[in-house]
């Protein structure tokens, strides 16, 4: 015999035992222990259902016993008993997880209910109508969701009844109806079941106890738990609890309501119910519930009490609740109460008035709104009330939606979206050639890369949503369509992408707009009272290091400079620079990007005057700037076929000779970041002229520049960091002699390679400030690539749960976290001072950045439109790490 518990009675459990009792069973029994009128229970603990999933579906040792244990002590407490002839009890089985989930798993209702009881239900409540009505509901209900029978046997018969009867309603079946469909039911669950159908009330409530515990593996929760990333170690609690009955005439009703509006936030009256009605009619859609306040008018004395006790729940809950109430015969009944779930409006406003009508205070309520949903509130979304089906789904990579006519080139999008068409861009994948396009486009899909794919990366960047690896489609760039689950999309077809989901929807759906009301601002200044990170941003152009400071950045953490070498004038002269044959050549080139470059960085540094700027040098391998290496090989393959002129091909064979040379296997993992300037010193000399430059005109026109910050990327070895830090001094120091000015600047460095964060000590040596860039660092660390791994083993380990979350999305804090704690600790060792930051896409998520606090980081980083959540974040980790 074992001596665990799996089983809590109602008077036994509250509130704090919500993760062994579920939210539902918590819940109710919190409510029993303040008075608030819930029928007896008792709750089979979550545990039980992991138990029994860890074994095959087999119940531990001692649970049976235990039920039959409670059901003895409920029957004892409402001095009924399950299948009695005379006082029968009838009971629910509900499944209750620790988060909810609304509707993803199964409840069975009155059960108990059986040929010898349903006289006596009949009796006590003086209405036969009702007591079959009840009788042949269980049937189905037990038949579907225990036994498996497919629902239309039961749906059939109904209706068939229906048209004998020639009535359209089920209601309009009379008792004697009832009965013979009762009958019916039976024969019906027989005969699917090979007669195997048990009749036995007590074996019934084991089945279905165990049904519900199945329900917790059933698809649909499969897809909830991943979509809301609920791990499935945690299972449900099984509710077995008394009925009451709104179906019990006039003065029965059941309903469902909230103590604020949920949508909006607005304290006022919300929810639905009906009369006469059994809890599923008001979901089902079968009848359409209506509005509670004309609950006042036919049951007025339950509905004063539903609306005290509403008020009273949200008091002891402190927080917005959503309930489940029926009414017998008068009386009222809570049969559940929860925290509602809420759009991101509804949590900004609701935290914020809780907070004026003293109900929480302000730390409390900025511990109540979840930092990713702000997110909802600065992109234009989807009609909340939308009810289209997606037709292909990728990743989620930047949030919003876009609402666009396909387009299969850059060079077309960039022209249409120039001339105000509202454009999707489809790509296989995007590439630095494709920058143009993105910059217009509404939205961005692409067959292959993942969440920080450069697609998803500079989607984000520009608030720019955009679906990835999706790759489920089929893209035929020449003939112009792309095929999505059998159908074509021809250029200008309309299409609508989810960036917050990863949905593509065919057709316009209904956008409605962002607006930064005061609830928003309210919660982010009081978050920024309480924070002590900082929060910067990475951009690299006027418009999103704006976007970034009207949305509260304290400065830019990181500047990708070769977004700024793609831009499609600058192409030739950066491929001019690749393509030198000398050094003279090579400054030549540097020549004409330099202007181009100076006046990007006057842009950002104007936009972000006395803030600090983190300008990274260029960090791509060179190759990245030059054609593909297949399709510059089919050019000069057809060039020579079609007999063009001898220079043309000349010039493209030379072109070839560069790629390839240039070209590697991994170029991840080649000659990119300091190592690119390492080999070609000129390149990161014309960078730091040009941002000095840059910041001298600035402070002149503006009165007032930057900080700036100059930082060095995938540095591995000191001796890289000391090399570069020559150079760009040496470049800077010029400058300033030439200008007769100077100012203050620092050099710093990335931190993106296991060696630099285990040799940080040497590194801090020559450095300024650290910048973890987690993207590298946890391909680095883990050693999986960015661009590949999130549609191939990546994926399989998240939905298998072999790992919790995409270390792309969420830091690995164990391994590549570990890395950057041990980088903070041995660079400090050397410069108590040193100021670090993160810069990667962790920057932005709310499970990392509490990660970063905890390092002892400075500062995170992240894309504009997350600033405000890593502010949110940053002030959360404050609290729940006091
Ligand atoms: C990083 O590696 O985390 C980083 C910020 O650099 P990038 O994503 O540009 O490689
Ligand atoms: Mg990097």
């Amino acid at each position: 015999m074992t001596d665990t518990r799996y089983i809590y009675d109602l008077s036994e459990g509250d509130i704090s035992l919500k993760s062994t009792l579920g939210g539902k069973g918590a819940g109710i029994a919190e409510m029993n222990r303040i008075g608030v009128p819930v029928p007896d229970a008792f709750t089979v603990t979550t545990q039980s259902c992991v138990a029994a999933m860890e074994n095959d579906g087999n119940w531990p040792e001692g649970l049976a016993e235990q039920v039959d244990a409670a059901l003895a002590r409920l029957e004892e407490r409402t001095g009924l008993k399950l299948g009695d002839p005379d006082k029968p009890l009838l009971v629910s089985v509900r499944s209750g997880a620790v988060v909810s989930m609304p509707g993803m798993m199964d409840t069975i209702l009155n059960l108990g209910i059986s040929d010898a009881s349903v006289p006596a239900v009949a009796a006590l409540a003086g209405n036969e109508r009702f007591a079959y009505d009840c009788y042949r509901r269980f049937i189905q209900m037990y038949g579907e969701v225990v036994e498996g029978v497919a629902p239309n046997v039961y749906e059939d018969a109904l209706t068939e009844l229906k048209n004998a009867r020639g009535v359209a309603q089920d209601t309009d079946l009379t008792a004697a109806d009832l009965k013979e469909l009762t009958e019916t039911f039976k024969t019906l669950s027989n005969e699917a079941l090979g007669g195997a159908w048990t009749s036995d009330p007590r074996e019934q409530l084991i089945r279905a106890i165990n049904a519900v515990f199945k329900s917790w593996m059933n698809p649909r929760a499969e897809v909830y738990r991943k979509a809301n990333g609920i791990s499935r170690r945690l299972g449900t609690a099984v509710n077995v609890q008394q009925m009451v009955f709104g179906n019990r005439g006039d003065t029965s009703a059941t309903g469902v309501c909230f103590s604020r509006n949920p949508a909006t936030g607005t304290k006022e009256l919300y929810g639905e119910f009906l009369v006469n009605a059994q809890g599923e009619d008001v979901v089902a859609g079968i009848r359409t519930p209506r509005p509670l306040a004309e609950m006042e008018e036919v049951l007025p004395d339950a509905f004063h009490e539903l609306l005290d006790t509403m008020e009273k729940l949200e008091l002891h809950n402190r927080d917005m609740q959503d309930m489940e109430f029926t009414v017998e015969d008068g009386k009222l009944y809570m049969l559940q109460t929860r925290n509602g779930k809420r759009t991101a409006a509804a949590a900004v406003k609701i935290a914020r008035e809780m907070v004026a009508e003293g109900l929480l205070t302000k730390d409390e309520a900025l511990l109540r709104v979840e930092p990713a949903q702000l997110d909802a509130l600065l992109h234009p979304g989807i009609d909340p009330n939308n009810t289209e089906k997606p037709i292909v789904k990728g990743l989620p990579a930047s949030p919003g939606a876009a609402v666009g006519g396909v387009c299969f080139s850059a060079d077309e999008a960039a022209e249409r979206g120039n001339r105000g068409e509202k454009i999707i861009l489809v790509r296989f994948e995007t590439t630095p050639d494709d920058i143009h396009g993105v910059m217009v486009a509404q939205g961005v899909l692409t067959a292959h890369g993942g969440m920080t794919s450069h697609a998803a990366v500079v989607a984000r960047g520009m608030g720019i949503t955009c679906v990835a690896g999706a790759t489920a489609i089929k893209i035929d760039p020449a003939g112009k369509k792309v095929t999505i689950d059998g159908v074509d999309y021809h250029d200008g077809d309309v299409i609508t992408l989810n960036g917050s989901t990863g949905e593509v929807f065919a057709g316009a759906l209904t956008l409605v707009p962002a607006d930064l009301n005061e609830d928003f601002l309210s919660i982010v200044e009081w978050a920024d009272e309480t924070r002590r990170l900082g929060v910067r941003a990475n951009a690299e152009n006027f418009e999103d290091a704006s976007k970034a400071r009207e949305l509260g950045a304290e400065g830019i953490g990181l500047a990708r400079t070769e977004h700024m070498f793609m831009a499609a004038d600058r192409l030739p002269s950066v491929r001019k620079m690749i393509l030198a044959e000398n050094e003279e050549q090579r400054a030549a080139a540097l020549e004409e990007i330099l202007p181009m470059q100076q006046a990007d960085f006057e842009q950002i540094f104007t936009a972000m005057k006395g803030l600090p700027v983190t300008v990274r040098l260029l960090d791509p391998p060179l190759h990245e700037f030059l054609p593909n290496l297949v399709d510059q090989s089919l050019l000069v393959q057809k060039l020579e076929l079609t007999g063009a002129p001898t220079e043309q091909v000349e010039a493209e064979k030379a072109t070839l000779a560069q790629v390839k040379r240039l070209h590697e296997q991994n170029p991840m993992l080649g000659t990119r970041g300091c190592r690119l300037a390492m080999l070609y010193p000129s390149i990161p000399e014309m960078q730091a002229r040009a941002i000095i430059k840059a910041a001298l005109a600035v402070l002149d026109r503006e009165g007032e520049t930057v900080g700036v910050e100059i930082m060095i990327p995938l540095v591995a070895y000191q001796q890289e960091l000391s090399t570069q830090r020559e150079i760009v001094t040496k470049a800077v120091e010029e400058e300033f002699e030439l200008a007769g000015k100077r100012l203050d600047y620092t050099i710093g460095t990335m931190i993106e390679l296991p060696r630099a964060a285990v040799c940080a000590n040497e590194i801090a040596e020559v450095a300024d400030f650290f910048s973890f860039g987690t993207n590298d660092l946890t391909q680095t660390g883990i050693g999986i690539s960015r661009d590949d791994a999130e549609q191939g083993f990546l994926g399989y380990y998240v939905d298998t749960e072999v790992l919790a979350a995409n270390p792309f999305e969420t830091i690995d804090q164990d391994g590549v976290g570990g890395l950057v704690s041990l980088g903070v600790e041995r660079g400090r060792s050397v410069k108590p001072d040193l100021k670090t930051g993160v810069c990667g896409e962790h920057g932005g998520d709310p499970a990392s950045i509490e990660f970063f606090h905890k390092a002892g980081l400075n500062y995170v980083s992240c894309s504009p439109y997350r600033v405000p959540i890593a502010r949110l974040a940053a002030a959360q980790a404050v609290l729940k790490n006091k």
